[in-house]
């Protein structure tokens, strides 16, 4: 089922999950020879580099930079806080809740995994019960993914919150913000999370490598207490470094830390608020199309109810596996990469449509209408006037 001539030249959109598109400018950030790393540009230009991560994280406390991707973030922040024994709490809409969750059990937690399934939000009655029964207060932190990009199902951070504090139940809050920190409003200090991780592939539209663990005193605290900290991992001359070195355990990750610096710029230039405005949008522009798509009865979207998806990407199912084929014919012929199933089922029929950081309109609706293209080409019955519904969205903004 291929066209006589791909249509695929030309510059491509990788429209998946993460790692996200890379601005210009911050690649141009980062092309440039090995700087000083004794003294100079580089060492002066950190204390307002975490100081802009803090602002986009919303907290006043401190964050650990560590040459990591998320995985990497998930165990440096659980190796400050949880001792071997010590029980968690994992509350799992999907596949990366289960993915943190094996990371505590590697470090000699106790995992207590709640599973709601692939394309279902948190029910607060069951965490409540599991957090009620803990009367002797053993399990210690809770890992809450914000957005699980596998499901594309985000989760109520806030109100968690607002439960544990109902309980008086002392467990910290650690919060997954890796694909929703500069896509989905999030509040550390406001929504009262203790821990924080997140990484700079996603909404921070920088080339994987470098990861983040912000922590209040509350964790501090915890930290404090812990028998034996993993000294690569320790977050504390990280967050308070004495030499520039002990900001990260050993050589910086120097361009890193440019195209940091330019997607920092970027996002203030925009300001916060305009970033999360901008990602519902879109987010809603791509939820119409898939709603008149999901009219002829073939594709499906993974989450119900739109108050719990995320603005940053969308979990998709075709009958008949052909969500694969649907991606093939947009890659090979279009030069548009969707997101592949993650933690479903059915691999071949999930896919997912990343809309997170350095994308505007005219790219999300050049994705819709090449799905429709492609759509059309593979004779999947979908419903009529996806695109326009997805246009109208954008043009009344409503
Ligand atoms: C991408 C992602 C991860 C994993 O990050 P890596 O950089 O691939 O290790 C973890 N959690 C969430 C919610 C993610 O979106």
């Amino acid at each position: 089922m291929k066209n006589p001539i791909s249509l695929a030249q030309g510059r491509e959109y990788l429209a998946i999950p993460g790692p996200s598109v890379m601005p210009d400018v911050v690649l141009q950030a980062m092309h440039r020879a090995s700087p000083n790393i004794y003294e100079g540009e580089l060492i002066d230009m950190m204390p307002d580099l975490t100081r802009d991560l803090c602002g986009v994280a919303r907290t006043d406390h401190q964050v650990a930079i560590y040459i990591a991707n998320g995985h990497g973030t998930w165990e440096a922040a659980l190796s400050n806080v949880i001792a071997p024994g010590d029980i968690v709490l994992a509350p799992a809409s999907g596949l990366f809740a289960h993915g943190w969750a094996e990371m505590a059990a590697g470090i000699g937690a106790q995992v207590k995994l709640i599973d709601f399934g692939t394309s279902s939000p948190w029910e607060f009655d069951q965490i409540a019960e599991t957090l009620r029964e803990d009367s002797a207060h053993d399990i210690k932190a809770v890992l809450a993914v914000h957005v699980d990009t596998s499901s594309s199902i985000r989760n109520d951070i806030h109100a968690l919150r607002d439960l544990l504090d109902e309980l008086d139940h002392p467990a910290l809050l650690m919060a997954d913000c890796i694909a929703s920190l500069c896509c989905d409003r999030f509040e550390m200090d406001a929504w009262g999370v203790d821990v924080m991780v997140t990484a700079c592939q996603k909404g921070l539209m920088t080339p994987a490598g470098v990861g983040f663990v912000f922590f209040n005193d509350k964790a501090q605290g915890r930290r404090a207490q812990m028998p034996r900290v993993s000294k690569y991992w320790d977050w504390q001359p990280r967050a308070n470094p004495d030499q520039f070195y002990q900001f990260f355990n050993g050589t910086a990750p120097t361009q890193h830390l440019y195209g940091l610096r330019a997607a920092l710029d970027l996002i203030h230039g925009e300001g916060i608020e305009h970033i999360w405005a901008r990602h519902r949008q879109l987010a809603k522009a791509v939820w119409a199309a898939c709603e008149r798509w999901s009219e002829g009865g073939a594709l499906q979207i993974n989450v119900d109810e739109p108050t719990h998806r995320s603005h940053a990407v969308t979990a998709l199912r075709l009958t008949e596996g052909r969500g694969t084929a649907l991606r093939n014919y947009c890659k090979d012929q279009l030069g548009l990469t969707l997101g592949i199933g993650l933690g479903m089922e059915d691999k071949e029929s999930c896919f997912r449509l990343g809309h997170m950081g350095h994308v505007n309109g005219q790219m999300i609706l050049a994705m819709l209408a090449s799905i429709e293209t492609g759509m059309a080409a593979l004779d999947i019955p979908r419903g009529s006037g996806a695109v326009e519904a997805a246009a109208l969205v954008l043009a009344k903004q409503s």
